[in-house]
This record gives C-alpha cells, sequence and structure tokens, in this order.
C-alpha cells in the first residue's frame, strides 16, 4: 500500500533517517522509487535507487547528501551518473523541499520513515512518520519550520496566536 505525502510534509519524512518513497512525475508519469537512509552518527545520508523487481532486495547505492548543506552528489561508488534521471530526480526532491512542483508527487509505503515499522493510525499515515519518532523528532513544534511555515495551526502553536493569518 503507498501513501501520498502533503508537500509540507515531505522534508520531515524524507530526512527522517530510513525514508522508502516513490517520486511520481505528473507530466510524463515517470516514477521512481528510492530509499535515503541516514548516517548511524553523522549527518550525512545516502540514496538507492530500486533498480528491479524486488522491493525489499534490489536497490543500488547512487548518490549521496550532507543534511548540512543538502547538495545531493555521486561519488566514486555511485551506480549512475550525476546526470541520469533518477539522481536528478531525487536531486531536485532535496533541493527544492520549499519549493516543489505540484506536478511532483510523493508516496510513502506506509512505513515509519525514521524507523521503518509499519503506520497504523490515520495520523501518522499522513505525515509519514510513527507517534513515538513523531516526538523523538520534535512532536507537533516541528523541525523544518520553512516548509510549514504556510501552515497557520504549526505557527500558532510556535508563536502562540490566535487565528492570526500569516498569509
Ligand atoms: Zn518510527
Amino acid at each position: 500500500m503507498e501513501h501520498k505525502l502533503e508537500k509540507t510534509d515531505a522534508k520531515n519524512f524524507v530526512l527522517a533517517g530510513k525514508a522508502h518513497f516513490t517520486l511520481l512525475s505528473g507530466v510524463t508519469g515517470t516514477h521512481y522509487t528510492y530509499k535515503v537512509n541516514k548516517h548511524k552518527t553523522d549527518d550525512i545520508y545516502f540514496i538507492k535507487l530500486l533498480v528491479g523487481n524486488n522491493n525489499d532486495s534490489d536497490y543500488q547505492y547512487i548518490a549521496f547528501f550532507r543534511g548540512d548543506d543538502m547538495r545531493v552528489r555521486t561519488s566514486s561508488k555511485s551506480r549512475m551518473r550525476a546526470d541520469s534521471k533518477p539522481v536528478r530526480a531525487i536531486q531536485y526532491l532535496i533541493e527544492n523541499f520549499d519549493n516543489l512542483s505540484p506536478q511532483l508527487s510523493i508516496f510513502h509505503m506506509c512505513k515509519c520513515g525514521r524507523c521503518g515499522r509499519t503506520l497504523t493510525t490515520p495520523e501518522s499515515i499522513t505525515r509519514g512518520i510513527g507517534p513515538e519518532c513523531w516526538d523523538r523528532l520534535g512532536g507537533d513544534a516541528q523541525l523544518y519550520p520553512s516548509t510549514l511555515f504556510s501552515d497557520t495551526h504549526w505557527v500558532d502553536k510556535v508563536f502562540g496566536g490566535e487565528g492570526e493569518s500569516v498569509a
């Protein structure tokens, strides 16, 4: 089962540490499935691409990025060139979280982006992160204000406003 992620949840989900998702272009219908895993201790992420039919085993390492600069790069171990479409597609996502095209859709597999466990509640499925991991990531006062700034509910929580418009 797949579930479409809201754009405002994309950054929290993809950077949670164990994200597994599909990107779909509404223009061409092209889709790619990725795993973005964070290094155990360092602020660095490794990107793998699904290249076969087995959704559990057929993944190849294609690129990486650091959390502090968010620039997707290939390395000598990458199995695809920097100008290949799957690398450019994930590069577009990572480098444009705050300004993603409406034509791009992101689907997660109903597994928590941080721990990989199956998501069960509607709230968890909506954001792609389970309740315990959500709390560990900072709870409702979330990680990435820029992507959520248009969400008045979030703004109210953080700034204590009473229904003030932030548009
Ligand atoms: Zn989790």
